[in-house]
């Protein structure tokens, strides 16, 4: 591709989660220079993993859907071949219920079986069970849709007709799909539902104001969710090792701290040691609030931009508990499940509203994540890792206990407690759990920020909720571009919702363009 004179690379990109590696790995598969800067010491991100005393946990992201475009980024780079994605089941359980999600029937009987506890909201849930119905077949549909992204465009137009004949029926509640992204569920709900329980219970299962037909189609990733084998490192690592394989290069432990601008144009970064390296395109990977109200000079974006940035609230944080136990994988039983939501109680908590409770964990769903159930790789011998996580925000507990961002013995002691609460509720379905911990750490939103340096711990980037959030509708779909010349977004603060997909879908379309300006010398 030749590298323009006067610049040491021909991309400098900002940070190595899935979104920085997916684009460096397309512009050095083209055969660009590409340079990419990671603060933490290993590639990934959110997909992450971390080996303690012999058990494997995965930091971040626990299961990844599809969606369409997983296997498609990966299979494409060239790399689908060094993971090992297992298909996992995923599982809906209360006190007194145990649902496995592997059909769409399957999930719609987990809502009627809402009847039993509240048969006057009868008439509601089996609304919200049609719904369910209807938009998960939607969201499959789109997730299906050939994508001349992924493959050649005759390719994609010979199977398009197909395709059209496949989802007609589907496809008839795509404006009924649409029309409920712009609607929060706990919205969707109050027209369905008048038990305030209920909704709670519901709501209480995805992000804070989470759009209604995307919590509702949700149910179609769980069913198409995947686990790479040895933890979600494998795919960070596969994809760092092919970019340095194609002479890219990857400096880890290393913070950028400006985006340096010529002529109003993003032309290089400079690094926390002061120096500065030059490229004609710098992508950032990076938190967008850091990327424009940190790495930038105010007069480089519109007030109105930093103002909004500034404004706009970011996606919810979790808090995970990563267990080593003494309990051989044979022992737990789940029915099969690696992943399981577990609800302890049918009125549901709602913990973004109550910050100042101590005991809101004792109610609130945790998350049990169980690869090495499956994974031998991921535990030593006759032993189990487990990792639990509920949703968790920077000001719970008056900022979790800590001084001026200082983790304090006080903040020691509620991450402690909290944890406690979430062991509890797990060893309602794996009894004796707390007295057969080897090893355990727990992080909060705080443990997030400092290893991915994404705002309050964020998780998937900006707020869910549609009526608030940053990059929504068609005109969401072009987050990637900035008011910056010559710089790009990629991960998950380039669309609302955010996520995976998020990552893999802009690093493609970034690295497109760029490869295409920089063909073009523009
Ligand atoms: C618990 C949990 C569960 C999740 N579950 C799902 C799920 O089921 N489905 C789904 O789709 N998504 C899920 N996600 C979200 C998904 O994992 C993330 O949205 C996605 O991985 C983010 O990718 P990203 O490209 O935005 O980069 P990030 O993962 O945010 O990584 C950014 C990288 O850039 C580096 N960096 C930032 N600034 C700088 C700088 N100035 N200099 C150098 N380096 C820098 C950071 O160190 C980091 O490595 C989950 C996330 C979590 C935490």
């Amino acid at each position: 591709m030749g590298t323009r004179s006067g610049y040491e690379y021909d991309a400098i990109i900002i940070g190595t989660g899935i979104g920085g590696l997916v684009a460096g790995a397309y512009l050095a598969k083209a055969g660009a220079r590409v340079m990419l800067y990671e603060h933490h010491s290993q590639p990934g991100g959110y997909f992450t993993s971390f080996t303690r005393q012999g058990f494997t946990f995965d930091g971040g992201i626990q299961a990844c859907e599809d969606c369409g475009m997983l296997f498609s980024v990966l299979r494409q780079i060239g790399v689908l071949d060094r993971v090992e994605l297992k298909k996992t089941r995923f599982g809906l359980a209360t006190p007194d219920h145990f649902a496995v999600l592997d059909s769409l029937e399957s999930v719609q009987a987990f809502y009627r079986e809402l009847i039993k506890v509240y048969p006057d909201q009868a008439a509601g849930i089996n609304r919200i069970v049609e719904d369910v119905g209807n938009f998960c077949r939607v969201m499959e549909a789109y997730c299906q849709l050939p994508n001349p992204m992924f493959g050649p465009l005759r390719q994609a137009m010979a199977t398009y007709p197909g395709w059209r004949k496949k989802y007609k029926g589907d496809l008839k509640h795509s404006k009924e799909f649409v029309e409920y992204m712009k609607i929060p569920l706990d919205v969707y709900l109050q027209k369905r539902l008048t038990n305030p329980d209920l909704i709670l219970f519901i709501k209480q299962m995805m992000y804070a104001g989470a759009p209604a037909s995307f919590t509702l189609s949700f149910y179609y990733f769980v069913m198409d969710y995947y686990h790479p084998r040895g933890g979600f490192q494998s795919i960070s690592n596969a994809l760092a090792d092919f970019i340095t394989e194609k002479g890219g290069k990857i400096q880890y432990k290393t913070l950028v701290e400006e985006i340096v601008l010529e002529n109003g144009r993003a032309a290089g970064v400079r690094l926390k040691t002061g120096e500065i390296i030059r490229a004609p395109y710098i992508i950032s990977n990076s938190d967008a609030r850091r990327t424009f109200l940190k790495m930038l000079p105010p007069e480089a974006t519109p007030e109105t931009y930093r103002w909004r940035l500034a404004e706009t609230p970011v996606s919810d944080s979790v808090i995970t508990v990563f267990l080593g136990v003494d309990i051989p994988a044979e022992e737990i039983k789940t029915r099969d499940c690696k992943h399981i939501y577990y609800l302890p109680d049918y009125k549901g908590v709602d913990v973004l509203k109550s910050l100042d409770d101590e005991d809101a964990y004792t109610r609130a769903p945790v998350e049990i994540c169980i690869p090495s159930l499956e994974d031998p790789s991921m535990a030593p011998p006759g032993k189990t890792a487990i990792v639990l996580q509920s949703l968790a925000y920077m000001n719970y507990a008056n900022n979790w206990r800590t001084e001026n961002g200082k983790r304090t013995e006080k903040y020691k002691a509620l991450k402690e407690k909290v944890s406690n609460q979430l062991i509890a509720n797990a060893e309602k379905l794996i009894p004796g759990l707390s007295g057969k911990i080897l090893f355990k750490t727990v992080g909060t939103p705080y443990t997030n920020e400092r290893y991915t340096l994404n705002s309050e711990g964020a998780t998937a980037g900006w707020t869910y909720n549609p009526t608030k959030a940053m990059n929504t509708g068609w005109e969401g779909m072009k987050g990637f571009k900035t008011p910056v010349k010559n710089l790009y977004l990629v991960g998950h603060w380039t669309m609302s919702p955010g996520g995976a997909p998020a990552g893999f879908m802009s690093g493609r379309i970034v690295s497109s363009l760029v490869k295409w300006r920089l063909r073009m010398r523009i």
